[in-house]
């Protein structure tokens, strides 16, 4: 190497330990050891650069920035995930600003592009923080003070407010059934207005303590109601059993009876043949004949006797079995009432998640058996909270009963419906293949999209997600309605108002 080249070669050295300082400058603060360790490569790099200690400094860097890489991207998956779900949340609490809807969905779609670089993050943060501003005062104000209300009385709004739904429903319901119920009425009243935490769990147990006593009560019913069949059969029993006594005892008479008659016979033929008077014979045969027509007559004494005794019996027997009847009757109607009753939505009319749960098993068996089609599909109404929020509780149960009743009208024959629970129903659609079943869904769904809903003057538009799926060769009752639930989410997350299915 010549000296022009020596002079090259330290001035390039130069540069670039002068570029390695500036360049570990500007990368300061992704660690405290990182940092140090930078501190230290300057050290070696500046005045005069030290290149073999620089390199040991160099290899030690090199593995801490490895370590930070990878802690860098976990920590950006996380802020993305925390800030989508604050999002999320954000726009369910204003889901009545149709403005702020949109433009949460605008943030939430760039959320799940890909990130490439801590500036790309900065830049999403950024735009969430405007979004957040950007909201009104007083309707940020409102929001806050209902936070605070919640605080004072319970930890999580939603959880008990849905229990509490629940369980208003279920006493509505109820109360109707039982008018003059004061327990059930006072319940209802109680469950009107909204509870605190404590008033709520006060409630449940007199709830429970309620259908305790409703159950034992009833299950004295069905005791009284066997212990009457019981006697009642048991009495008829006895009868029969004393009438074919009694009949074994006429039995007996009627054959000595009749032995009777045939000895009278006997006599009177015998004595024909030896009697050779007429005058004798007359008398004779007077004497038997009186035995014989006394005989018939006692014994057709004893048969009216016993005849009347038998029609007694039959008819007591009969009135017995009729009374049975009817209080079987109306225990039967009153078992298909609780049945119907049980397996029922109150406010929809639609089958509940009970009867759907029977209903699935039965549908899964024959289509598995006949090796047929069978599809599930899962219905979410969109922003229902918004609903009850913006129009109250009562346009909420309103548009759920319409919707309900609109969904059933698409379905045909074996098709079914239920209300699953929340502002969620469950369809099974026997027969019905993929490719068809998108094509039903996407039917029922734009015609939803179309009802008209108007409350407190105001035009709504109702819309609802839904994910549908067919029975797979492989599939088990519980992973056929998680997959229609997965698909269910994706169409909630793809925007809403979609069906998914797979
Ligand atoms: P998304 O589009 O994500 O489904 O949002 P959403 O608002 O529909 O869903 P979310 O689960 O946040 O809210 C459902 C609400 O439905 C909460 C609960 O208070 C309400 N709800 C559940 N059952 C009833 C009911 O029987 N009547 C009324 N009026 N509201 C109900
Ligand atoms: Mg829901
Ligand atoms: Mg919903």
């Amino acid at each position: 190497m010549d000296s022009k080249q020596l002079t090259a070669l330290k001035t390039h050295n130069e540069t670039l330990a002068q570029f390695i300082v500036r360049l570990s400058s500007f990368y300061e603060g992704l660690s405290a050891e990182t940092d140090n360790e930078l501190k230290v490569l300057r050290g070696h790099l500046s005045a005069k650069p030290d290149y073999t200690l620089a390199t040991a400094s160099i290899n030690k860097l090199n593995n801490h920035i490895q370590l930070a890489q990878s802690s860098v991207k976990q920590h950006t998956q996380l802020t993305i995930r925390e800030l989508e779900k604050s999002i999320k949340q954000f726009q369910q609490n204003f889901a009545q600003d149709q403005e702020l809807t949109r433009q949460c969905a605008l943030v939430l779609s760039a959320a799940q592009m890909p990130v490439n670089n801590l500036f790309e993050l900065q830049s999403l943060c950024l735009r969430a923080i405007r979004l957040f501003s950007n909201v009104s005062q007083p309707v940020a104000a409102d929001n806050s003070k209902n936070i605070q209300a919640d605080t004072e009385g319970r930890q999580s709004g939603t959880l008990f407010e849905e229990i509490q739904n629940e369980l208003s429903q279920l006493i509505n319901s109820y109360a109707k059934k039982q008018p003059d119920e004061p327990r059930v009425q006072d319940l209802k009243k109680r469950l009107d207005s909204p509870l605190s935490e404590d008033d709520l769990l006060q409630t449940c147990l007199t709830v429970i303590r309620l259908v305790v006593t409703e159950t034992m009560h009833e299950a004295t019913l069905s005791g009284r109601m066997i212990y009457r069949i019981y006697t009642a059969l048991g009495g008829i029993q006895e009868k029969v059993e004393s009438s074919i006594e009694t009949s074994s005892q006429s039995f007996e008479k009627r054959q000595k009876s009749s032995a009777d008659i045939t000895s009278q016979l006997n006599q009177m033929d015998q004595t024909v043949q030896e009697s050779d008077s007429l005058e004798l014979l007359k008398q004779q045969a007077k004497t038997h004949i009186a035995s014989i027509s006394s005989a018939v007559a006692d014994r057709k004494a004893a048969d009216n006797e016993e005849q009347q005794a038998l029609m007694s019996l039959f008819n007591s027997m009969q009135t017995q079995l009729e009374n049975l009847q009817r209080q079987a009757q109306l225990y039967r109607r009153k078992l298909a009432e609780q049945t119907a009753f049980s397996h029922t939505d109150p406010l929809t009319r639609l089958p509940n998640r009970l009867a759907y749960n029977e209903r699935f098993n039965r549908e899964y068996e024959e289509a598995k058996l006949d090796n047929r089609a069978l599809s599930l599909a899962v219905i979410d109404i969109d922003f229902f909270k918004s609903i009850n929020d913006r129009f109250g509780h009562q346009a909420g149960d309103k548009t759920l009963q319409v919707v309900g009743h609109h969904l059933k009208k698409h379905l045909h024959g074996d098709e079914f419906i239920s209300r699953w629970g929340g502002e969620e129903f469950v369809m099974l659609l026997p027969f019905i293949e993929v490719s068809a079943l998108e094509k039903k869904l996407d039917d029922m769904r734009q015609s939803l999209a179309r009802l008209p809903f108007k409350f407190k003057q105001e035009k709504v538009s109702i819309t609802a997600s839904f994910g549908g799926t067919c029975l797979r060769m492989d599939d088990l009752p519980e992973s056929m309605f998680a997959r229609a639930d997965e698909l269910l989410y994706q169409a909630k997350k793809g925007g809403r108002n979609r069906v998914v299915v797979e």
